[in-house]
């Protein structure tokens, strides 16, 4: 069999990468080794609850959310973030600390001490750093804003998003527009200012979902794709050879494509391409991916006491909990929990804690029971509960991912047709994974299109 592009890997970051070139006209092939489409955004409704097993928001903020779901006839069943959404809350010494919704929620809300409230000013003042070195993100904002705001706010933020601890990820591959505000102004916030006037926009987030979850997009994307996707095929080996690749499928025989997008979490496409390009394998193999566990329960309204009245809860490693965090799933969007229920899901382990991530279900479930009692007041059997282990969860940047990700970058000139996409280029969100993938399909088709007026010149040549 032969194709354009294979695209390997059916998760969001592939399919939307598979979507793009087929509508520019070509032939595409997306390999996926499970048995449905979709990766780590996966729905599942369950009486009446509708749990999340990875992903649950897409950030509105980066623009090709919002177009995604324009594109695909999705607004109709697009849902916004619930009016029952009015704080995000921090654990603070045993308890929930509410912090209003909107920028100025943290300098309002007692969670911060007055003494960290005045330092995160002190970053007007402070001198910028010049040396250029790459920084921890505990580091850059320690120095910016205060040790108190760092460990408080920002540790437990990158424990949401990225399952990470401040302490070992790079500022520049994480908030690149921070330390290029320092740069040019000096100062995050004078920055931050200057390009508000400017009418430019800061990184932030709106969320939304759709009514049926998350797994709405690449359910949506696989149903266009069509019979363009084989499921249930692993992708052993890539290889060059005449005109392209060669593709070991193992029992599933072999294709042979003119171009490929690996579209696999950073491990396995760290082995897929150790024979066409090193180098790039290399520099995918040292991103990290720890361990992430969701627990997903359901409960009465009654018995569980807080008001549930936010997006949910993060944790900073000062407090010793067993969850990075948990989100008010039934209060964010509309047909979460059957009425008079709520449902509530957990994060567990990453880089803070992978051995927690490791555990079997019923434990996590206890574990997870005992910390909704002690923080939500939340009491009695669940209605539902239920565990999703992910044993390679997030990737991490680490200080040095600017330069993994400059040889990753790079593979398509060492290796022409070669092309690599996913959540460790620019971002994990599923927000951002779009947008990587929209680059890497414009990559491919100028690729494709090169190639294909190559060969009609060769052919009138004849
Ligand atoms: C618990 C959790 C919560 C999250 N929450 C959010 C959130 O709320 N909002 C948000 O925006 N993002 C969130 N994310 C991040 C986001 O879900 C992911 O970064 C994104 O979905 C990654 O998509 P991907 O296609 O790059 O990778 P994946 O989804 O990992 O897809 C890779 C695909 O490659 C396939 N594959 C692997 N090996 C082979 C092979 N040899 N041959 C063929 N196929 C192969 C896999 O089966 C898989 O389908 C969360 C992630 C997790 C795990």
């Amino acid at each position: 069999m032969t194709t354009d592009v294979a695209v390997i890997g059916g998760g969001v970051s592939g399919l939307a990468t598979a979507y793009d070139l087929h509508c520019r006209g070509h032939k595409v092939t997306v390999l996926e080794r499970q048995a449905h489409a979709g990766g780590s955004a996966f729905s599942e409704r369950l009486d009446g609850f509708l749990m999340e097993h990875g992903p649950s928001t897409m950030n509105a903020h980066v623009p090709v959310a919002g177009q995604i779901s324009s594109e695909l006839d999705l607004d109709s069943l697009r849902c916004e973030l619930g009016a029952g959404v009015r704080n995000r809350y921090l654990v603070s010494r045993g308890k929930l600390a509410a912090i209003p919704m909107g920028p100025l929620g943290l300098l309002t809300a007692g969670y911060l001490s007055p003494v960290a409230k005045l330092r995160i000013l002190a970053d007007l003042l402070l001198p910028q750093r010049s040396d250029g070195e790459d920084e921890t993100v505990m580091d850059f904002c320690s120095r910016r804003f205060g040790k108190e705001f760092a460990e408080r706010v920002i540790d437990p933020m990158i424990a949401g998003i990225y399952g990470g601890r401040a302490s070992e990820l790079s500022v520049a591959a994480i908030f690149p527009k921070l330390v290029a505000l320092e740069e040019k102004y000096g100062s995050v916030s004078l920055g931050a200012m200057h390009r508000r006037r400017e009418g430019g926009k800061m990184p932030g987030s709106r969320l939304f979902s759709w009514r049926d979850g998350i797994a709405t997009l690449p359910r949506t994307l696989a149903y266009r794709l069509g019979d363009k996707i084989r499921r249930g095929v692993a992708v052993r080996r890539i290889s060059p050879c005449h005109n392209g690749f060669n593709i070991d499928l193992g029992n599933r025989g072999r294709l042979h494509a003119k171009s490929v997008v690996v579209a696999t979490q950073a491990h396995v496409a760290a082995r897929l391409i150790g024979e066409i390009d090193p180098r790039a394998a290399a520099a995918a193999g040292r991103i990290h991916a720890p361990p992430l566990a969701v627990v997903f329960l359901g409960f009465p309204r009654r018995n569980v006491a807080h008001p549930l009245d936010g997006l949910g809860f993060l944790t900073s490693e000062a407090e010793h909990r067993n969850v990075l965090g948990a989100q008010f799933s039934s209060t964010m969007f509309p047909g979460r929990a059957p009425d008079g229920q709520v449902a509530v899901s957990a994060y567990i382990g990453g880089a803070r804690a992978p051995h927690l991530a490791r555990l079997a279900a019923p434990e996590l479930i206890r574990l997870v029971r005992s910390e909704f009692k002690d923080l939500l007041g939340a009491e009695g059997e669940p209605t539902i509960a239920r565990v999703r282990h992910w044993p390679v969860g997030l990737p991490q940047y680490e200080p040095g991912h600017r330069e993994i990700i400059g040889d990753l970058g790079t593979a398509g000139d060492r290796v022409e047709g070669l092309f690599l996409t996913g959540n460790y280029f620019a971002g994990p969100s599923v927000a951002v994974c779009l947008n990587t993938a929209r680059k890497t399909a414009l990559a491919a088709h100028g690729y494709l299109e090169r190639a294909r007026g190559l060969q009609t010149r060769q052919a009138a040549s004849r």
